[in-house]
This record gives C-alpha cells, structure tokens and sequence, in this order.
C-alpha cells in the first residue's frame, strides 16, 4: 500500500473510532461535569461556548473534546494548529468565514505568532478582527465585526501561553492520564468497530500497555490485530496481546525504546540525575520539546522520574524496571 493510502486509511479509521458525543467519551469525569454544564447553560441563553483552553499530554483527547462540543451544541468545527497560521491572512481567512456558534480549534496554540495572537485578542473578546489596509503614513486601521464564535486551545503546555492569551478563555481545563479500566473500555469500544473480536484480558493487557493515553491504546490495539490476524487466530487473548506488544517493543509499563534511552542515559551518564533537559536531549540525539512534552510527562506520571530544582532524576522504582541494582546510592544522589 502506498504511504498516501497507508495515511488515508489511518485518517478513515480516526474518524470511524473517535467518540461522537459526549457520553461516549470515556473517562475525564471532570471535565465532562463542566463542559455539560457549560453546554446546557449557553444553549439555554442560545450564546456559543465561553473560550476553552484544553491541556494535557498528546493524545489524551482534546481534538476528539472539541468535534464533541461542536457536536452537541449542533456547530460546525473548524480545525487548524498554530503552525498553519503563519501569515495574518491565514487566521482572518478562518474567522470571517465563521457561522455564528461555530468552533474554531487551534492545536498547539502556545506556538502562535505574535501577529496573529495579538488578531485574535480582540476576535476573541469582542468578536471583532482589526485589519490594518494599506502601508507606512496612509496604513488605517479597519474594524471588521465577526460573528459570535467560541475558540478551542490545545495545548500540551499551558504555562508557555502568553497571559493575555490565556486570560481571554473563559474555561482553563486539564485533562489527566487514563485509568486502566478507562483504558480497557476504549480498547473494547474501538475492537468492536474494526471488528476484532478481543478477550477482556487481552483488552486490559494493551490498556496497561498505553501510558495512560487513548490514541496509543488504539495504536496498539491495530498493530496486536496485525498478528493476530497474520497468526490466524480468531480473538485477542493475554498471552497473544503481550507477545504481540513485546514484538513491538512496548515493554509492561508500555515503555518504548525511546523511553528505556532516556532513563538508561540519565543512569549511565549522569549517575541518574538531576540532569537538565538540554544535557538529557544532546546525550540521546532526542529533540528536547519531544522529550519534554511526549516522553517526560509519562515517566512523571508512573514515578520513573522525578522533577528537582536541579533537573530531571530516574527514581528507584525506574532503576528496579530496568534490571539496575539500586543498593548503593549514585554519587549524585550523597550530595544531598
Ligand atoms: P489530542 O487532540 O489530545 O492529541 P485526540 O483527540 O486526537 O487527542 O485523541 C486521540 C484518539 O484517541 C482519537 O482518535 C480518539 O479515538 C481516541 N480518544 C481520545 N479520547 C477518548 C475518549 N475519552 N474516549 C474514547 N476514545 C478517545
């Protein structure tokens, strides 16, 4: 299969598996509380949403969150992330072409430019775009209304967003890690729609195998169903589920080989840290905003790695995973 149907396919599948509305969102109890509330509230006062900025990990569900609110608040949802909005004609483009309610999602939005976050400003306020037209001494500046519209903010980093920025949402909401019986019903939900048939076993072995995040269970989950189906066998089982993944490289803990790069380096190079992040990323070959922002996160989460004023250090929980004797201290560690 050629990559551009290899990602067509992947694309029909997303869209076949995300949840549709808000009850079949799995998980994120909280957040779901709030939103329902938010949404009942605006449609009573028939006003769009208040601005929602939406925080967390890659993959725990924010784009999946923002096409459900458009859902049920019967919109339309345009989709964009900040580095597609280079020139101030890409967001003004997007925003005058909105309907009244309708959401527009930015991905990734503390990588805006100062130019367009600073059209967005009044956008988001006052529902009104400042163009300037011409140039130099006869440049004016033209006030253009918009309709009212409600701005969703992904972002795996909230304290990178200016304050102006974010002090114009009117919802600031986290989402957090999965739990392993959240993880086991998504897996479910999503064998049933591809149609493979899976043991509740097996579905909790890939779900503990996800780092908490729905789009890696449903990774998994396709590739346990290439072997399975290349073994000819008719239903997920444990055992098939584990092998498979070991095949893959996702260890118990669901850690993969970047991750096992990066405790093994804080380990053997810097006697397990503290260590900066610059030193982590130059001493692995890994971008540092990757490991900040998809490795990092995890590792926190399940307390392989702890975060000092000094830097990052791999916890003796981590050492035991990866096989190293923990009896005597690292030198770092009797600096204390
Ligand atoms: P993000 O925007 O946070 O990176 P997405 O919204 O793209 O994440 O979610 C990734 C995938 O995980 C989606 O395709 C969706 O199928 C699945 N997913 C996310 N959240 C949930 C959930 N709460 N319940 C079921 N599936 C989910």
């Amino acid at each position: 299969m050629s990559a551009q149907a290899n990602t067509q396919e992947t694309e029909q599948n997303e869209d076949k598996i995300r949840p549709q509305r808000l009850e079949d969102y799995i998980g994120q109890k909280d957040l779901k509380g709030i939103l329902n509330i938010a949404i009942a509230a605006a449609k009573g006062r028939k006003d769009p949403l208040d601005h929602l900025l939406l925080y967390g990990p890659p993959g725990l569900g924010k784009t999946t969150m923002s096409l459900i609110l458009a859902a049920e608040m019967e919109v339309n949802c345009k989709i964009t992330s900040a580095p597609a909005l280079e020139r101030p004609r890409d967001i003004t483009g997007l925003l005058v072409n909105l309907k009244p309610g309708d959401i527009l999602f930015i991905d990734e939005i503390h990588r805006l430019n100062r130019m367009t976050e600073e059209l967005l400003y009044p956008a988001m306020e006052d529902f009104r775009l400042d163009v300037t037209i011409g140039k130099g001494q006869t440049a004016k500046t033209r006030s253009i209304p918009l309709p009212p519209f409600t701005l969703v903010g992904a972002t795996t980093k909230a304290g990178s967003l200016s304050s102006p920025l974010r002090d114009r949402f009117g919802m600031i909401q986290r989402l957090r890690f999965y739990e392993l019986d959240e993880l086991t019903l998504i897996v479910k939900r999503t064998a049933e729609i591809i149609n493979i048939a899976i043991k509740e076993e097996g579905a909790e072995e890939i779900a503990r195998r996800s780092r908490g995040t729905p789009r890696i269970a449903n990774r998994l989950l396709r590739r346990v169903r290439d072997y399975v189906e290349v073994h000819k066998a008719e239903i997920i089982t444990e055992e098939l589920a584990a092998t498979a993944m070991e095949l893959f490289d996702v260890d118990a803990q669901g850690l993969d080989w970047t991750d096992r790069l990066v405790l093994n380096t804080i380990i053997e190079q810097f006697h397990g840290g503290p260590v900066g992040l610059e030193a982590i990323a130059a001493a692995t070959g890994e971008d540092r905003k990757t490991i900040e922002e998809v490795y990092e996160p995890y590792l926190l989460q399940i307390g392989y790695l702890s975060r000092t004023h000094r830097g990052r250090m791999v916890t003796e929980k981590a050492y035991q995973h990866l096989g190293f004797k923990t009896d005597e201290p690292s030198q770092t560690e009797l600096q204390f």
